[in-house]
């Protein structure tokens, strides 16, 4: 009687889209009392660096932050907290602390990647990313549901887990009238998603879906994609309610002056990647230049909007430089030879459109970039929320990793490496409505934070677990950084050894398959 069932759930594990994550094996704590001494803080607030100070931490909350000291000069062990029966300590001296980091766009693989759960959650887990937004549950909502609460209570090594369902996913009747739209929205929300990815709808739709998911209070990301995006943009989301735009898309189209739908070649069919991703490099161009009145117009009224933009800088990188998203130094350990597969150039898989791209799409898509980038630092500027999201398992970038590349991009558009960091941090869970729990390093909060014995604010690649090269005094190269502790509920995960496993993970697939990353000649 008890194998019977046990068979069927290994048998229905393996039919499944994507392996769950296996009983947590990581980590240790929480304790009754927790205090990492003498560590230097970057919070997401916005606030400067400080340091020596203690931080108290009891079981998964953040109870209290201690000045202890002046740089440079010993600790003063009168201002320290005492550590109570049963507590531990954590030396933090010469380290560093910031707020656990949000990925505001994390897929959580698939099956056409060949990508376990836990291959993706060790990865962001191992780059200090504590929370994620999956956007779409492409594993199906009672899977990521599933995988959410086993995290909430930390019996599976995993990022907390905000669950946004692909609008109409698992419908009894294909959504296609206003009432079925708003019975829809009833039963997600019913089920317990936490908000609605949708990718365009015919206007109505979008309209009834929009009001009724804000009513009910869940959140909603957009992708705007081209097959609707003439009809609705980001500007008419962003009326009926969207609370977040994914990407870019839907953008430039607010800020035609000129006309009404994309200059699309006369051949063009969005089935073909090589169409559709060429053509979106030349998109930003064809947009109100920036600082136009058009452009100023469109950009205050989503200010006014309170409206987030997560723009997944990263995921497009490999458009302006091909050769540097498909040979960075990391794929050799940490890409999945299934998801390195999923990566090589094919008409089928999405995101491997490399049919024929070369420097001028490259250089097109370097000026799109250039204007995309100005749009979003100046939408920062005006108090905007500029949230940061990888979309990684796409288009040569792996998991974590993708997240790094994603702060570096932000730091590139013009932020200042803090402004990158609450992006990273405190801005994302507003936008996930989680700013009580979530978000800075502050009384009361949970005990997600990120421990790293580099300073990320002077160079943000010693967050890549593959950590930053420099040279020693005498001419040796060194390796420094990659996350040392993630720190998530009060449990502090080694950071490397999480990533040990991945590694393993990766050479055991290339045992078994054989698979070089480079195929010869290729
Ligand atoms: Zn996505």
């Amino acid at each position: 009687m008890k194998l019977l069932p046990i068979f069927i759930l290994i048998y229905f594990n393996s039919y499944a889209q994507i392996q769950k994550a296996p009983v947590r094996n990581e980590g240790e704590g929480p304790w009754p009392q927790l205090i990492i001494r003498g560590i230097t803080l970057i919070n997401g607030n916005g606030a400067p660096p400080i340091g020596p100070v203690d931080i108290v931490i009891e079981k998964n909350r953040i109870i209290a932050i201690h000045n202890v000291g002046s740089p440079g000069v010993p600790i003063n062990n009168e201002r320290r907290p005492k550590l109570k029966e049963g507590g531990k300590e954590l030396n933090g001296e010469g380290m560093y602390a910031l707020p656990g980091f949000i990925d505001m766009h994390g897929h959580i693989g698939g099956k056409e990647q060949g990508t376990p759960a836990e291959y993706v959650f060790k990865l962001w887990m191992a780059h200090g990313i504590t929370t994620i937004r999956d956007p779409s549950c492409g594993n199906g909502l009672d899977w990521v549901l599933d995988q959410k609460r086993k995290s909430a209570s930390d019996s599976i090594t995993a990022p907390r887990i905000f669950a946004y369902t692909s609008f109409g996913q698992g419908a009894k009747h294909p959504v296609t009238t206003p009432k079925l739209t708003i019975d829809w929205v009833r039963e997600n929300a019913g089920k317990g998603a936490d908000g609605i990815k949708f990718f365009g709808a015919p206007p109505d739709i979008m309209d009834a879906a929009l009001r009724e998911n804000k009513k009910l209070g869940l959140r909603s990301a957009c992708h705007h994609a081209q097959m609707d995006v003439a009809r609705w943009n980001v500007l008419n989301s962003a009326r009926a309610g969207l609370t977040s735009m994914e990407h870019w898309y839907g953008l430039p189209e607010a800020l035609f002056s000129d006309k009404t739908i994309q200059n699309y070649p006369l051949n063009y069919n969005y089935a073909n990647e090589q169409h559709r991703f060429e053509e979106a490099g030349k998109l930003w161009k064809q947009a109100a230049p920036p600082y136009s009145d058009h452009w100023n117009k469109v950009m205050n009224e989503l200010l006014s909007l309170g409206f987030t933009i997560d723009p997944t800088f990263n995921i497009y990188d490999a458009n302006r430089d091909l050769h540097r998203a498909r040979r960075a130094e990391w794929h050799e350990d940490y890409t999945l030879p299934s998801l390195w597969k999923f990566y090589e150039p094919s008409r089928q898989s999405h995101g491997s459109y490399w049919i024929s791209w070369g420097t001028e799409q490259e250089v097109a898509w370097k000026e799109n970039y250039r204007l995309w980038m100005s749009f979003i630092n100046e939408y920062k500027n005006r108090g905007g929320r500029v949230t940061a999201g990888s979309d990684n398992g796409y288009i040569y970038q792996t998991y974590g990793f993708g997240y790094i590349r994603e702060l570096e991009l932000l730091r590139e558009a013009g932020f200042h490496p803090l402004e990158v960091i609450r992006s990273a941090t405190l801005y994302g869970a507003q936008a996930l409505g989680a700013e009580k729990d979530l978000g800075s390093v502050e009384p009361g909060k949970f005990a997600d934070l990120v421990i790293i014995d580099a300073n990320p604010l002077e160079n943000l690649q010693v967050l890549y677990g593959t950590g930053a090269i420099s040279l020693t005094a005498d001419n040796k190269m060194i390796r420094s950084g990659g996350v040392k502790y993630t720190i998530k509920n009060g449990i502090v995960y080694d950071a490397k050894k999480l990533l040990a496993d991945v590694k393993k993970m990766v050479d055991d697939e290339k045992k078994k398959t054989g698979w070089k990353l480079m195929q010869p000649g290729f």
